[in-house]
Parts: C-alpha cells; sequence; structure tokens
C-alpha cells in the first residue's frame, strides 16, 4: 500500500518519519498525480487555512476531497482533523475543508492560555498505556453525527470534548502522534483504518 502524506505545509516530515518506524515508505504528495498515485493520505498538522488554499492553488481540492469521499483511507492530525471535518465552528474567511468526517470542529478551541500542553489520553481501540497527545493551538469537535466513532475524549470545565474520532476509512486527532516518537495511532491507522 502505498500511503501519501501532503506536504503543502505543516510538519509532513514527522509524519514521514512516523510511517517508517512502522516499517512503511511513505512518499510526500503534492501534486495532482502524486496525490492520485497514493492508496492512502496523511494530512499533517500545521495551518489548516494555509494548506485549504495552497490545495486550492496546486489543484488539489477537489481531487483530495474526492478520494476521501471515495473511501480512500485518510488520517488528519490537528490542522488535519479540521480539514477532515465536514464543517468549521468558527472558519477563517472562506475556509473550506475536504470533509470526510460527519463532524463540526471549534479551532484553536482549548483557548490562548493553554495553547500547548501534553496529556495522557486513553484510545479506544489501542491497548497498553495511554497515549502522549501534546496538542498545540488544538481543535476539538464540537458535535459530531451518529456515524461517528469517538476514540478519545478530553474533559474541560465539565464537558467532554472528542479529540481522536474515526469514520468509516477516516481517522482524526486533535493531537500531534507524529510528534511523541510512540508510533501506535499510526500503527492503528495503517492496520484498522486502512483495512476497514
Ligand atoms: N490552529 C491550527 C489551525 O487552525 C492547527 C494547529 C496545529 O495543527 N497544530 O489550523
Amino acid at each position: 500500500m502505498k500511503v501519501g502524506v501532503l506536504a503543502l505545509q505543516g510538519d509532513f516530515r514527522e509524519h514521514l518519519s512516523a510511517l517508517g518506524e512502522c516499517g512503511v515508505t511513505g512518499k510526500l504528495v503534492k501534486t495532482p498525480s502524486e496525490v492520485s498515485e497514493v492508496d492512502a493520505l496523511i494530512i499533517p498538522g500545521g495551518e489548516s487555512t494555509t494548506i485549504s488554499k495552497l490545495a486550492k492553488s496546486f489543484g488539489l481540492f477537489d481531487l483530495i476531497s474526492k478520494r476521501i469521499a471515495d473511501g480512500m483511507p485518510t488520517y488528519g492530525s490537528c490542522a488535519g482533523m479540521i480539514l477532515v471535518a465536514k464543517s468549521i465552528l468558527d472558519p477563517a474567511s472562506g475556509q473550506e475543508t475536504f470533509g470526510g468526517i460527519d463532524m463540526q470542529v471549534r479551532r484553536n478551541a482549548f483557548g490562548r492560555q493553554t495553547e500547548s500542553f501534553e496529556v495522557d489520553l486513553a484510545f479506544a481501540g489501542i491497548s497498553g498505556a495511554p497515549i502522549r497527545s501534546i496538542f498545540i493551538r488544538a481543535p476539538w469537535v464540537e458535535s459530531c453525527g451518529s456515524g461517528v466513532d469517538v476514540l478519545g475524549s478530553l474533559e474541560v470545565d465539565g464537558k467532554s470534548h472528542p479529540v481522536a474520532v474515526a469514520q468509516g476509512r477516516v481517522l482524526a486527532t486533535a493531537f500531534h502522534p507524529e510528534l511523541t516518537g510512540d508510533n501506535r495511532v499510526h500503527r492503528y491507522f495503517l492496520e484498522e483504518v486502512c483495512n476497514k
């Protein structure tokens, strides 16, 4: 299976390394023909507005949206989570998403005072120790449809917010497993989500 990492902006190199540590040689993709050739796609963390604008100017936006709609296994972390959401609660002007998961996300949901933090997170479907999760100006899932599996949540002010979700062959995390050296989320994507 050829796994692409969308290499327009953000921490795509870290995802490529994480794939390598899982025994998979990923490919950085940024042209329509490169995106057409991969069997699965990772959308990295970074800045979702920039990635969506660049995807449009590189002629990738409609192609990626269609490939996801047609069932291409896709994993988005942080900005990538925003980009696979059906909608954004507080989009930047003109900001659009590829879609893939029936959810609405709130950008920068954890607020300025906690723009970055780390926490141990229980992740449904991944056994062993909790996942050390790094949140950097991260979104959370504000609401999602009944077809979405919530794999991990964080409680803020007494309210639980999903931060790891999957629907069909699309996985999204608000945090960055590509930055921790713990590749269990990438393995979960490769072994569980891609094989659905
Ligand atoms: N806040 C960023 C956005 O809106 C996401 C941050 C990240 O990917 N670390 O795209």
